[in-house]
């Protein structure tokens, strides 16, 4: 029986396969601490982008899981297309289009962490299409999800400390201290403060300012 290719993935808990492009071959890969090359057919198969992963799969035999580069260890990536000149006179031309992928950190002098060749006419240009708008929905997933978590924090927190900007006001008050401007944490404007509720906006930047945080700056302060 022959596997079909998304039989070999296993996709992580919200992970979902954005495109695949066939007929692409893996040149080189460095892994942790060694080179290696493919220069065979057997290098030959599928790369698929999901929202959180490059993948390759060889399809040679069967197919199999062959690399997976996270998004978050890319650091840039880029499609280059050149000649190279065959044969004994140099006459016939090959024309390379790859796709290479840098990691965080790499500079110039450093080697890619993986390159693939693009074997199909006008397939790299879709494959980097592609691969910049997933890099792009990785990075907006992960500031929602690190929002949603700080929203989870806050109403969790919210349950048993000080919320609100009146009780914040006199607790303050009972210390001798009027507080009326506060910065914000996000453009460092000066808010003013809400005399009630447990959310100030910021007017300059539109981020959320919760009372919950104010408090644990001036925690010392106030005693508590
Ligand atoms: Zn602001």
């Amino acid at each position: 029986m022959r596997l079909d290719w998304r039989d070999v993935i296993f996709l992580k808990p919200g992970e979902r396969i954005e495109f695949q492009c066939g007929n692409v071959q893996l040149d080189q890969f460095k892994g942790p601490g060694k080179w290696e090359f493919y220069p065979s057919d057997s290098s030959k198969g599928l790369l698929v982008f999901t929202n959180k992963r490059i993948l390759f799969i060889t399809t040679y035999d069967q197919p199999q899981l062959w690399l997976e580069i996270p998004h978050s260890e890319v650091g840039r990536f880029e499609p280059g297309v050149w000649q190279t000149r065959t044969g004994f006179f140099g006459t016939s031309s090959l024309t390379h289009r790859e796709l290479m992928v840098r990691p965080k950190g790499w500079q110039v002098g450093d080697q890619p962490t993986a390159s693939f060749q693009f074997l199909t006419e006008n397939s790299l240009e879709e494959a980097t299409k592609q691969l910049r708008k997933c890099l792009e929905t990785f990075e907006k997933e992960l500031q929602e999800e690190s929002e949603k978590s700080r929203r989870i924090e806050v109403v969790h927190r919210g349950a048993v400390g000080v919320v609100d900007f009146s009780q914040l006001a006199s607790m303050m008050g009972q210390k001798g201290l009027v507080l009326q401007v506060i910065q914000c944490p996000n453009c460092l404007g000066k808010v003013d403060v809400p005399k009630v509720g447990n959310l100030a906006k910021c007017q300059y930047c539109g981020k959320d300012i919760y009372a919950v945080d104010i408090f644990d700056k001036f925690k010392g302060l106030l005693g508590a």
